[in-house]
């Protein structure tokens, strides 16, 4: 992974590699500011005179994960023949895990304990009046707080390094595209890109399932309602989706003579010639994003998920939601995607409730009152070093605290309980999120994995400063 750079000052500098860091760390022109993700702070140099080269943060928004690339926006010259290409250069892949599921089970939790409280203490009173109502453009919270998180990471990558552009997913395929075939460009028209929105748009309107037999999670073609035969158009209303077998057993069959139920071919007919709406293309929430992307005041491109596969498919990237993300938009090549990607895991910060409850509302165990811990608390970063006895041995990770002393640390490779607090170290305060180095052999087959260099950022000489 690239390595944040700040100036003596603290603005952000171009990113280096980590073989850079790791030397002007040893030659003292440099400290940690941060380990994970890893920033580094020159004491010798400021940042007035220099002039960066363009840098942008690319998303994918999604409902579980967002996948969050930063790249690099470089002119080569093509040696052959003297063409100057824009290219895409990957410096950091990362992928935000939400949390929205546990906000709205910690909600619906609280909702059935304060229930509970007004049937039984609380019985006589007069219930409020039903004054309350939600202003125009509310999200539920689990849904607001993808639009935070992503802002709030948008906003600290802002802080490590000269970020000059976004570009986010904002729809699924390119309704204008589709709609008005002669305001694009030639790309949509003749290029490939065209039968990617379409397919999109396709599988959206479908329900990803074949409209002659159900079939799902099988290859689906592309299908002429009125076969080309018989003069079929390419227009969308006059497509649908089926999977190999009933595609070819229509052949050049009108869809009226090859659907024999006459319930399913109503529903395919009206199905076919009702334009898919807007709101089931563009959720609330990627509009929220985008709200709030536009808000930050860099220049902002709104991508379509159509794009996004072609880019991916035209330069043989594999699926993952970073590299999704470094694809969004207009990529002409794109480079240096094989490496490994951060999971940021929204954790939270604890929760008020300090009772633990049985199923039935029983209190079952109470919580400490106050956070701290001997000095560490609940989502600290730590380094254990343990000399002997059962637990010998030296453990990095995300703590959980326990009033005894005795800790447990969320390691890559799986919890390890019962650490005594003497052996912690503390590398980074609790921030809300968890991170995971993910090496860049999951998803590169073939190659040689190192994971050494994904953490490398972590064994550096001289962190205890920090
Ligand atoms: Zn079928």
């Amino acid at each position: 992974m690239a390595v944040f750079v700040l100036d003596k000052r603290g603005k952000p500098l171009m990113p280096c590699t980590e073989k850079r860091a790791r030397l002007l760390l040893e030659r003292g022109r440099a400290r940690v500011h941060r380990v994970v993700p890893f920033v580094i702070r020159l004491v010798d140099r400021q940042a007035d005179a220099c002039s960066f080269q363009p840098l942008r943060v690319k998303l994918d928004p999604g409902s579980k994960v967002t996948g969050i690339a930063l790249v690099r926006e470089a002119e080569v010259t093509d040696v052959a023949t003297v063409e100057i290409r824009g290219t895409t250069v990957v410096l950091n892949l990362f992928e935000l895990v939400h949390r929205g599921r546990q906000i709205s089970e910690a909600l619906t939790a609280r909702r059935a304990m304060r229930r509970r409280r007004r049937g039984a203490n609380l019985r006589y009173r007069a219930p409020r009046f039903l004054n309350r109502c939600k202003p125009a453009g509310w999200l539920a919270p689990s849904l607001v707080h993808r639009v935070h998180t992503v802002k709030a990471w948008i906003n600290r990558i802002r802080r490590w390094a000269p970020v000059t552009g976004l570009s986010s997913e904002l729809v699924r395929f390119d309704m204008q595209a589709l709609a008005n075939p002669e305001i694009s460009g030639v790309e949509y028209q003749q290029g490939p890109l065209a039968g990617y929105e379409v397919r999109e748009y396709l599988l959206e309107k479908w329900g990803r399932a074949c409209i002659y037999c159900d079939a799902e999670g099988v290859p689906l073609q592309i299908e002429h309602l009125t076969a080309r035969a018989r003069g079929g158009t390419n227009r969308i209303g006059n497509l649908g989706l089926a999977c190999g077998c009933c595609n070819q057993k229509k052949g050049s069959l009108n869809v009226r003579e090859f659907v024999k139920d006459p319930k399913r071919l109503a529903r395919i007919l009206a199905t076919a010639s009702r334009p898919l709406k807007d709101a089931a293309a563009v959720n609330a929430t990627r509009w929220a994003l985008a709200n709030a992307l536009r808000a930050t005041g860099l220049p902002l491109e709104l991508a379509s998920g159509g794009r996004t596969k072609f880019n991916r498919a035209t330069h043989g990237v594999p699926k993952t939601h970073a590299l999704d993300a470094a694809c969004v938009g207009k990529v002409e090549t794109i480079d240096g995607w094989e490496r490994p990607t951060l999971e940021i895991k929204a954790t939270g910060r604890g929760s008020y409730q300090r009772t633990r409850l049985t199923g039935s509302g029983f209190p079952r165990g109470y919580l400490l009152r106050q956070k701290q811990v001997h000095g560490f608390q609940t989502g600290d970063r730590v380094r254990a070093n343990v000399p002997s006895g059962k637990k010998a041995g030296t453990y990095a990770g995300r703590v959980a605290v326990r009033a005894s002393g005795s800790f447990n640390i969320q390691t890559p490779n799986g919890v390890v309980q019962g650490i005594g607090h003497r052996h912690c170290t503390l590398v980074q305060r609790a921030d809300g999120y968890g991170y995971h180095f993910r090496p860049k052999d999951s998803f590169v087959k073939g190659e040689a994995g190192d994971g050494r260099a994904s953490h490398a950022a972590l064994s550096i000489p001289g962190l205890k400063a920090a």
